[in-house]
């Protein structure tokens, strides 16, 4: 498919070369030299070369195997592997860009694409934001998808608490078309969240209808993580075999004890429906803690129904699964657990919970997942990585979900290879958004690339220091420019605005 890239610096006659000093000369090219080539397909590692010219990759082969012309910078990778530079299909670095251009937290594990406007909420309008993005000098390349959210709300106004009319769903529609016709690359659901919670499947099937015209996927975050998880993926399956449009289950998960092992179950429900021809896959971080909203708790939205509060914190584990983060009133208790606050404030986990709620919510990190299924997503051929974080991050994935892969993953515990956890991040994202100029090294596509110390490469940002950036990785490129050498940004600016082409 044909796509109509913008990126703030068009590609020049000559490529651009920036030295670790972040000194810009000009050269015909770089050889990329005796780097282990992992090239996201899957397919084996090999010692090879990699010629970067006017930021494409120019040509790919075994280690002196190339022809290399005259005037090229040669730059040995010997003993670090090089990959394609990561594509994050759910990040949330939206509105920090602006104050952060380089995303120095993304380059610095090798994320070289991210997309932004998932859980049903986008930037609006798309067009406007997409332009903004273009301006401000971006080392990274972004896209957007259209939130289901988004249009509801500008569907309904505050008046969101109820299925939608038909004249409220057409409204939705023609909105979800207008994004996608600003360049967004598919729709996104956040059915966990107001307003996205209160629409029935009719709604969600009839703006899949208008996306997959468009040449769009669906991407959700579905209706209930926890008891009704199964019943969650059933619905995002059935959206996807109403309409054809290929499905992405958002940050797959077991999200409490009551269902762990489901993984099995889940991983069933999206193997058999792709023996039906119905395009769904999934993507995962990797962690056993999510992080949301405090209302999510209780499921039944009766934040100071007592009752209901305490079944609430009983179904996740108890309070002390449960720690604060973002809580406005009184900041002294973020970081804390819940029982903690509690115990701060002389109340029960029901009231401190109570009381958070009427004071305006807080977010959430609830440590409630187990290894056994987060191993087993990760395992699975239908599932790839994407962070769920993204620049100022409050939980650990923004800045380390790709290196935690490669060290805890790969290196320390050895649940996938490091051929397929490349794969996971690279290819298989590029490949549910339509890139096709990405995600593989391959002669033609973008040099969006990083080379890291298999060795040593690995995340270092915690749940109390969610912003440390990772260690291990030594360059990364984009589109041929590094924008991130030696544990620096280079504050180059090859990046900007993804835009699908509009069919
Ligand atoms: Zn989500």
């Amino acid at each position: 498919m044909m796509l109509k890239l913008s990126c703030r610096t068009a590609i020049t006659l000559v490529a651009v070369v920036v030295t670790a000093s972040g000194v810009a000369q000009t050269a015909p090219g770089t050889l990329l030299q005796g780097a282990t080539v992992v090239d996201g397909t899957g397919e084996r590692a090999f010692v090879g070369d990699v010629l970067v010219v006017d930021g494409l990759i120019a040509a790919v082969g075994p280690t002196g195997s190339l022809e290399v012309p005259a005037g090229v910078v040669i730059e040995s990778l010997e003993g670090l592997v090089l990959a394609p530079g990561f594509v994050d299909i759910h990040n949330h670095s939206t509105d920090r860009l602006a104050g952060d251009p380089t995303a120095r937290t993304q380059i610095a594990q090798g994320v070289t694409t991210i997309v932004v406007g998932a859980d049903g909420g986008s930037p609006w309008p798309i067009a406007g934001y997409l332009d903004d993005l273009d301006r401000m000098g971006l080392s990274i390349s972004v896209a957007t998808l259209v939130g289901h959210g988004t249009v509801r709300h500008a569907a309904m106004g505050d008046d969101y608490k109820r299925p939608a009319t038909a004249a409220e769903v057409a409204d939705m529609a023609q909105r979800v078309e207008r994004g996608m016709h600003e360049g967004a690359f598919g729709l996104s659901s956040g059915l966990e969240y107001d307003p996205g919670f209160y629409s029935e499947t009719d709604e969600l099937i009839e703006l899949a209808r208008i996306a997959a015209e468009q040449g769009g996927f669906y991407m959700s975050h579905i209706r209930d993580e926890e008891e009704g998880v199964l019943d969650a993926v059933a619905e995002a399956i059935q959206i996807g075999g109403a309409t054809g449009i290929p499905v992405q289950i958002s940050h797959v998960k077991a999200g409490n004890a009551a269902v762990w092992g489901k993984s099995v179950d889940i991983l069933k429900l999206i193997t058999a429906a792709r023996a039906q021809g119905i395009d769904v896959l999934a993507d995962q971080y990797p962690y056993t803690a999510w992080q949301s909203s405090l209302s999510i708790v209780v499921r039944s939205r009766k934040f100071q129904d007592p009752e209901e509060v305490h079944e609430g914190i009983a179904a996740v584990g108890g309070g002390n699964r449960l720690q604060i983060i973002g809580y406005e009133d009184d900041r002294s208790v973020n970081g804390m657990r819940l029982d903690e606050v509690a115990a701060s404030w002389d109340m029960t986990e029901v009231e401190a919970y109570m009381h958070m709620m009427a004071q305006g919510g807080s977010g959430v990190i609830g440590h409630t997942m187990n290894e056994d299924d987060v191993d087993r997503f990760m395992a699975s051929e239908f599932v790839m990585t994407a962070s769920d974080g993204g620049v100022g991050s409050a939980h650990p994935r923004g800045a380390g979900a790709f290196a935690r892969i490669l060290g805890h993953y790969v290196r320390e515990r050895g649940v996938v290879s490091l051929e397929r956890a490349i794969q996971r991040g690279t290819s298989m994202p590029a490949a549910r958004l339509g890139l096709d100029d990405r995600g593989v090294i391959q002669a033609g596509r973008r040099a969006d690339l990083v080379a890291f110390d298999p060795t040593t490469v690995h995340a270092r940002s915690t749940f109390r220091y969610s912003l440390r950036q990772a260690e291990g990785v030594h360059r990364t490129w984009v589109n041929g420019v590094v924008v991130w050498a030696d544990d620096q940004a280079t504050n180059a600016s090859p990046g900007g605005a993804l835009r699908r082409a509009t069919r």
